[in-house]
C-alpha cells in the first residue's frame, strides 16, 4: 500500500484519466504511452512557502501558499491561482492535473501548473487584500528565488519582515536586503506563467503583476489575467464563460444534425462568480432561458418562465464584485428571484434543457445526477474543474450508452468545456511578446477556433479509440469523457517521447 498521504481530489482526478484510457483501446494500439502515466501520477515540483503579511490591525498574519508546477512537456508551465480558505495541496494537485490536458487541448504550447492559498479574501479590506498579494508574490517569486540561487535564506527572510515592517524602497541602492534585477527560479514568461482563479480576479492579478516588476526590473509576461491598462488582453474575463457556450453549442449542432442552436434552451447553471456570469451572459445573448445561479451558501431560481433577465444578471454581477452574498440581493430582486439558503440549483430547477456547472470541484452529486435526468436535461457541460463527482459521470455516461442520439444525456468534461480562459490567456502571452493589443473580433474569433477544434479532436479520438471498446451502436453519441482525455493525454505522451523521456 502507498505510503503517501491521501490526496482525495487529485486521486479522483487521476483516477478518472486512469479509467476514461483504460476503457479504450488506446494502450492496445500504442502500448509505449503507458509509460507516460508514470510520469503523471506526480507533479514535476511542489513549492509550498509561507506567506506573512499585515492587516489592517498591524497584526501578523500567516497563510501557507502554494504552487504545484505539473508539466513542462508542451511549454511552459501555466495555470491559475487560487485563493480560497478550502485550498490544500490535493486540490492544487488536481487542478494542476487537469490544467495539463487543458493546455494540451488548446494546441498552445503551454505546460500544465496550479497555485494558490488558504488565504480568504471574503471579509479582508481592499489593502489587506493587496498587501496579501505582494506578499505570496514576493515569496513565490524572490525568497525561493534567493534561496536557490544564493543559498541566503535567512538574509531573504529578513528581507521580507524588513520589508513589511518600514518604508524602505525596494529599489534604493541603499536598502540592505535589495535583490532588484535577480530573476526567479521558477516564474517568469518562459517558466511558469500563473493567471487567477476562484479569488483571484484581473484586479489581485495586477497586484500580483507589480510585485514581480518591483523585484526584478522586468515588464515581462510573468501572469496572465492582468487589467488592461497592465497589458492583459480584451475578453479574458468573459473567455471561459464564453467558451463553455461556444462548446455546448458544437454538441447541439452535433446532436441536432444542425438543425438547433441554443434559442429557447432551459439552462441550469451553478456559481455566480467569473465563469458562470458570463456563461450566463453569453446564453442569453444567444435566446437562452437561464433558470438558475448559485453561491457557496444557497441558490437563486427565476421565478417568471422568461427566466434570470440582464437586469438581474448585472445586479448580481455588482453584488459579487464587491463579494457579497446572493441572500444580500436588494427586496426589488426578490419579486423575480426565489432564494434557497445552503442549496445547490440542481433540484430546484423543474424540467431543463442543459446543466452547467460553473461553480467549484464535486458540486453536482449522483443523486443530483439522476435529478437531472429525470427532469429532461440533455446537455451537462463543466465550467468548473471537476464540477461532477466520478459517479455523477457515471449516471450521464450510463445514460449515453444506453439511448439513442436525441434521446440520450451528453456529457462534456472540464478539461475540454472550460478551456477557453486557458486558450485566451495563451493569446495575452503572444500579444505581450509582440507588443500589441488585439481588437475584441479578433480575440472572439480565435476563442472561437479553439473551442471548436477541442470539441473536434475529443470527437475523433473518441470515434477513433473509444468507441469499439464501448461497443457502440451507430445510433450512440461519442462519450466526449473518454475522447477528451485520450486527445490531451496523447499530446502530451508524445511530447514526453520525444524528449527522450523514455525510449
Ligand atoms: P469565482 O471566484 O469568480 O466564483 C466562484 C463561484 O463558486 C462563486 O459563486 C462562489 O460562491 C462559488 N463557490 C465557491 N466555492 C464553493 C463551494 N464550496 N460550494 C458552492 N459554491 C462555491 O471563480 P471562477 O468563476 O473563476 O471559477 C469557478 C470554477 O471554474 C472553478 O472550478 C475554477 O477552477 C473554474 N475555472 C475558472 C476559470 C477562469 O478563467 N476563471 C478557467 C477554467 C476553470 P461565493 O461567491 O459565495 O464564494
Amino acid at each position: 500500500m502507498s505510503e503517501k498521504p491521501s490526496e482525495p481530489e487529485f486521486e479522483q482526478a487521476y483516477g478518472d484519466l486512469i479509467s476514461a484510457l483504460e476503457a479504450s483501446s488506446l494502450f492496445q494500439k500504442h502500448p509505449e504511452y503507458r509509460i507516460a502515466l508514470k510520469r503523471l501520477a506526480d507533479p514535476e515540483r511542489v513549492i509550498q512557502f509561507q506567506v506573512i503579511w499585515e492587516d489592517d490591525a498591524h497584526e501578523v498574519q500567516v497563510n501557507t501558499g502554494y504552487r504545484v508546477q505539473f508539466n513542462s512537456c508542451l511549454g511552459p508551465y501555466k495555470g491559475g491561482t487560487r485563493f480560497h480558505p478550502t485550498v490544500t495541496i490535493s486540490i492544487l494537485k488536481f487542478l494542476a492535473l487537469e490544467q495539463t490536458f487543458k493546455n494540451a487541448l488548446t494546441g498552445l504550447n503551454l505546460g500544465g501548473a496550479k497555485g494558490g492559498s488558504d488565504f480568504d479574501p471574503k471579509g479582508k479590506s481592499d489593502n489587506e487584500i493587496r498587501r496579501f498579494c505582494v506578499a505570496y508574490m514576493n515569496e513565490l517569486r524572490f525568497v525561493f528565488s534567493a534561496q536557490h540561487l544564493s543559498g541566503e535564506w535567512a538574509r531573504s527572510k529578513a528581507c521580507h519582515v524588513y520589508h513589511m515592517f518600514t518604508d524602505c524602497n525596494l529599489n534604493s541602492e541603499s536598502c540592505p536586503t535589495n535583490t532588484q534585477g535577480m530573476t526567479s527560479p521558477y516564474i517568469g514568461p518562459n517558466k511558469d506563467i500563473p493567471a487567477g482563479d476562484i479569488g483571484v480576479t484581473s484586479r489581485e492579478v495586477g497586484w500580483m503583476f507589480g510585485a514581480y516588476k518591483v523585484r526584478t526590473s522586468h515588464w515581462e509576461c510573468c501572469i496572465t489575467g492582468k487589467p488592461l491598462a497592465l497589458g492583459g488582453t480584451l475578453l479574458k474575463a468573459e473567455s471561459t464563460g464564453y467558451g463553455l457556450i461556444y462548446y455546448l453549442g458544437h454538441m447541439i449542432n452535433y446532436v441536432s444534425n444542425g438543425r438547433e442552436t441554443l434559442h429557447s434552451r432551459k439552462v441550469a447553471i451553478s456559481g455566480s462568480g467569473n465563469v458562470a456570469q458570463y456563461a450566463a451572459l453569453k446564453a442569453i445573448e444567444l435566446g437562452a432561458t437561464i433558470v438558475s445561479l448559485s453561491d457557496s451558501l444557497g441558490t437563486v431560481t427565476a421565478v417568471s418562465e422568461k427566466g434570470i433577465g440582464l437586469d438581474d444578471l448585472r445586479n448580481i454581477m455588482q453584488l459579487k464584485k464587491h463579494r457579497k452574498q446572493l441572500h444580500e440581493l436588494k427586496e426589488s430582486h426578490k419579486e423575480s428571484l426565489r432564494y434557497f439558503a445552503g442549496s445547490r440549483p440542481w433540484k430546484h430547477v423543474n424540467a431543463v434543457d442543459i446543466a452547467l456547472p460553473c461553480a467549484t470541484q464535486n458540486e453536482l452529486s449522483e443523486s443530483d445526477a439522476e435529478w437531472l435526468v429525470a427532469a429532461g436535461c440533455r446537455y451537462v457541460a463543466e465550467g468548473s474543474n471537476m464540477g461532477c463527482t466520478q459517479k455523477a459521470i457515471g449516471v450521464f455516461e450510463r445514460h449515453r450508452q444506453t439511448h439513442r442520439i436525441g434521446e440520450a444525456v451528453w456529457f462534456a468534461p472540464g478539461k475540454a468545456a472550460n478551456v477557453g480562459g486557458s486558450a485566451v490567456s495563451g493569446f495575452e502571452m503572444a500579444q505581450n511578446s509582440q507588443r500589441v493589443s488585439w481588437s475584441t473580433e479578433k480575440v472572439d474569433k480565435k476563442l472561437r477556433a479553439i473551442m471548436a477544434s477541442c470539441f473536434q479532436s475529443g470527437l475523433s479520438a473518441a470515434e477513433q479509440y473509444a468507441m469499439a471498446a464501448e461497443k457502440r451502436e451507430t445510433d450512440r453519441l461519442p462519450s466526449l469523457l473518454a475522447g477528451s482525455n485520450i486527445a490531451g493525454f496523447i499530446k502530451v505522451a508524445e511530447a514526453m517521447l520525444a524528449e527522450g523521456d523514455w525510449w
